[in-house]
C-alpha cells in the first residue's frame, strides 16, 4: 500500500522526528511506516547513530574538564598539606637543635611562595603569567626581609644589609623583569621583542648590580672592560630574539 512516495515523505520528516520536532499525528505516522519498512529504519537507525558519534566528543570534554579540575584541587590540598608539614618538621627540628625557630622561618616562606605560585597557575584563567610573576615577586620581597630578619635579629648572625643592597637590587631586577612585560602589554609586541628588550636590560641590570655591591668603581675606566666582556653574550642574545620576531613577522 505504501509507495515510493510515501518513504519519501518518511525520510523528510525523519531530521525533524529523530530530534523530536514532529507533531503527534506526524510521529504517529512515522512509527507506524517505521514499523513495517526495513529501508526507512535504516535510515532512521544510521541518524540516530549519527547524532550519537557527534554528542561524543563533548562528553568526553567534559570528562576531561572534570579529571583536571580534580586534579587541580587535589594539586592544591596535596601541596598545602604537605607544605604543612614540612614547616612543621623544620619547626619541630629548630627548636630540638637551636632551641629557638630560625630557618623554619625562610624554608617556610620559600615553601609558602611556591605553593601560592602553584596555586595562582592551576586556579587563574586569564593574565596567568602576569598574576604568577607578581606573586613571585612579592614572595622573593618577603623572603629577602625574612632571610635578613632571621639571621640578623634572631641568630644575631651577619650585618644588617636589606637596605643598603637587598631592597635596591631586588627593585632593580624586579624592573628588568617587569618593564619588558609591561611594554609587551602596552604596544602589543611579539614574545621575542620582550625577550630582547629583557636581555639590554639584563646588561644594566648586571652593571647597576655590581655598581651596588661595589664590584665595579664609577670613577674606576677599568671596570668597563670586563663589563664590556659580560655585556658581549647579552647583546648577541638581544639581537638574535631581535631578528628572529622580524623573520616571524615576515614569514607570517
Ligand atoms: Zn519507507
Amino acid at each position: 500500500m505504501d509507495g515510493g512516495l510515501r518513504c519519501e515523505i518518511v525520510k523528510d520528516l525523519m531530521p525533524l522526528y529523530v530530534d523530536g520536532m514532529v507533531s503527534d499525528v506526524s510521529r504517529g505516522s512515522v512509527e507506524e511506516h517505521l514499523a513495517h519498512c526495513a529501508e526507512c529504519k535504516e535510515v532512521y537507525q544510521n541518524m540516530v547513530y549519527d547524532i550519537e558519534m557527534e554528542k561524543r566528543p563533548s562528553e568526553v570534554q567534559d570528562v576531561k574538564r572534570f579529571l583536571k579540575k580534580t586534579k587541580n584541587m587535589y594539586l592544591s590540598y596535596g601541596l598545602g598539606i604537605l607544605s604543612l608539614v614540612a614547616m612543621l618538621v623544620c619547626m619541630i627540628v629548630d627548636l630540638a637543635i637551636n632551641r629557638g625557630i630560625t630557618w623554619s622561618l625562610i624554608v617556610g616562606t620559600a615553601v609558602m611562595s611556591v605553593d601560592a605560585l602553584v596555586y595562582v597557575l592551576s586556579a587563574c584563567k586569564k593574565d596567568k603569567g602576569i598574576i604568577a610573576m607578581a606573586v613571585m615577586s612579592i614572595g622573593t620581597a618577603c623572603l629577602l626581609f625574612v632571610v635578613q630578619i632571621t639571621r640578623y635579629y634572631l641568630m644575631g648572625a651577619g650585618t644588617f644589609w636589606i637596605f643598603r643592597y637587598g631592597v635596591p637590587i631586588l627593585l632593580l631586577w624586579l624592573g628588568v623583569l617587569w618593564v619588558p612585560v609591561l611594554l609587551r602589554r602596552a604596544f602589543k609586541w611579539g614574545i621575542w621583542d620582550q625577550v630582547a628588550v629583557f636581555m639590554l636590560l639584563v646588561i644594566a641590570g648586571n652593571y647597576v648590580t655590581r655598581l651596588i655591591t661595589g664590584d665595579y668603581v664609577w670613577e674606576d675606566v677599568c671596570h668597563m672592560r670586563a663589563f664590556a666582556g659580560n655585556a658581549l653574550g647579552e647583546m648577541i642574545g638581544a639581537a638574535v630574539f631581535w631578528i628572529t620576531g622580524r623573520v616571524k613577522k615576515w614569514r607570517r
